[in-house]
């Protein structure tokens, strides 16, 4: 449970990381494009076209680079970085997990159980503390068990 939750942090992380900086590397790109005026130019898709082929002595750092290698490394970090980020999210709605700290009413057991947070959602939890006819680990008897606590 805590190697899933930790997982998913990573990946959230990882996710942003990659996003960030695709944004700054696209970023830094527009940067250039307007300090070599192609947005003044009076055809600005051609201007970025030979911006593309012309080496940017800036960002090359004399290896030589053009615009286009850093154009194509931000929209794939920014993409890449997007879909982590959206398939995350969906996986969280779907699988997100609460353990819950169960109470028998009868003999007083308590046991832990995982429940969906969407299923504790939809019986009013945390107004609502009991739960539907459960049988009880130790007395065996069918009972409401008592939420006691919940936790991540
Ligand atoms: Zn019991």
């Amino acid at each position: 449970m805590r190697l899933t939750i930790l997982k998913k942090k990573s990946y959230y992380a990882l996710g942003l990381t990659l996003a960030i900086l695709g944004i700054i590397v696209l970023l830094v790109v527009v940067w250039r494009w307007w300090a070599t005026d192609v947005f003044s130019s009076p055809d600005i898709i051609s201007a970025i076209n030979s911006s593309f082929g012309n080496e940017d002595e800036l960002l090359g750092l004399g290896l030589g680079l053009s615009l286009l290698p850093y154009t194509i490394i931000g929209i794939i970090c920014l993409v890449v970085g997007s879909v982590i980020l959206v398939l995350r999210r969906e996986r969280v709605t779907v699988t997100e997990e609460v353990t819950t700290l169960l109470e028998c009413p009868l003999c007083k057991h308590r046991w832990e159980e995982s429940k969906s947070r969407t299923h504790l959602e939809s019986i009013g939890y945390p107004t609502v503390r009991t739960l539907s006819r459960h049988r009880c680990p130790k007395c065996a008897k069918f009972i409401r068990p008592k939420i006691v606590a919940t936790k991540k």
